[in-house]
């Protein structure tokens, strides 16, 4: 039992995010949030949170425990948002929502926000289940056919490849050894056909318009919902309120700078009223969206400074687990260690301040740039 939790927790990380994970220790100013809502719902039932706006939680099987969906009335129907892990138990609760509260009444469409299993898992499954639709960003939809698609271990194989360039060496390597078809476990069927979402577009639920915010860095095209009629805005993973997003280098784009990416669409976020109520995917519902993305903004510039100060003798990723992350790290812990390691690295390299040079054992080597 215990390496079966283990086991699906380390290959559905690779995709997801971990309360647990090393990266995502609290942020010191959160005290500034409010929660506004008494409490959580409870195990498989609705809790409204706005006119017509229904938070749901389903149980995650690994470290963070728990994902929120929502469910939006729309006239004699729900739409759904983000669809839960790809597991019996999720499908469990989802029967158990239908027969007990939703009366019978069908899902008009369901929205993902992106491509990690949690939000995407039961996605085709839903559609199937009410012959709609999957909605959700071009981006997520092809990156999800290439997760799902590369379960021969080919893009394992090149994750091996990046980490041991940036300097993990072969006994580091063998723990963080993935395992193929993982994403594909935990998403028993993807979607074949989908329904776009773009930016900007709005989607219109129960004659209100929920605008489309897309967000990178975390994953390839994540799609948060804003609705102004009713000041609140579905977040998914790109804003949540205790733990800082991950954003990693992935093997599909090694050179990327996922990074810079995802810290200029938390800044657009800021456009949005300081007063929006945010739904996240984890944790709880809150308000201080300007004061989330200042905390954001800090935290990574202050792992930038230690990232650079770091980086006055060259040194690669690996050399620098030690200071970014100031305990033991499992094998899957090791590997979003990495990912966000080299997410800074690269960052800092696009915008010049370090330099990357490769070493007499094929080993990048990261440096301050010479002025
Ligand atoms: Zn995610």
């Amino acid at each position: 039992m215990q390496n079966a939790r283990r086991r699906a927790g380390a290959d559905t990380l690779q995709f997801g995010l971990s309360m647990s994970r090393p990266g995502s220790r609290r942020i010191a100013i959160t005290a500034r949030l409010e929660y506004p809502l008494p409490g959580l719902p409870e195990p498989g039932r609705l809790l409204e949170v706005a006119d017509g706006v229904h938070w749901v939680r389903m149980p995650l099987p690994f470290a963070l425990d728990h994902i929120n969906l929502w469910l939006l009335r729309d006239g004699a129907g729900w739409v759904i948002v983000d669809s839960g892990f790809g597991n019996d138990a999720t499908k469990k609760l989802w029967e158990a929502i239908f027969r007990d509260q939703l009366h019978g009444r069908p899902v008009h469409r369901v929205i993902v926000t992106h491509l990690h299993p949690d939000h995407l898992g039961l996605g085709a499954w839903l559609a199937d289940r009410f012959k709609t639709d999957v909605w959700m960003t071009q981006a997520e939809f092809a990156t999800a056919h290439v997760f799902w698609n590369t379960a021969d271990g080919s893009l394992q194989q090149r994750q091996a490849e990046m980490f041991r360039r940036h300097g993990l060496d072969d006994s580091a390597l063998s723990k963080v050894s993935a395992h193929p078809g993982a994403y594909r476990r935990a998403i028993p069927a993807l979607p074949v056909t989908f329904r776009r979402l773009i930016g900007g577009d709005s989607v219109i639920i129960d004659g209100r318009a929920w605008r489309v915010v897309i967000g990178y860095g975390h994953s390839p095209e994540h799609a948060a919902l804003y609705c102004e009629a009713l000041g609140l805005m579905i977040s998914g993973d790109m804003m949540l309120p205790k733990i800082s997003t991950n954003v990693s280098v992935t093997p599909l784009e090694p050179e990327g700078n996922p990074l810079g990416l995802f810290l200029d669409s938390v800044k657009r976020f800021g456009d949005l009223p300081s007063d929006t109520l945010i739904l996240p995917s984890h944790g709880q519902v809150f308000h201080g969206l300007h004061q989330r993305i200042e905390d954001l903004l800090a935290h990574h510039a202050e792992r930038f400074a230690l990232v650079a100060g770091a980086c006055a003798r060259p040194c690669t990723a690996a050399e620098l687990l030690g200071q970014l992350f100031k305990r033991d790290l499992d094998a899957h812990q090791l590997s979003f260690a990495m990912g966000e390691a080299i997410a800074h690295l690269n960052y800092l390299m696009h915008a010049g301040q370090l330099q990357r040079t490769t070493d007499s054992n094929g080993r990048y080597r990261f440096a301050r740039a010479s002025a």
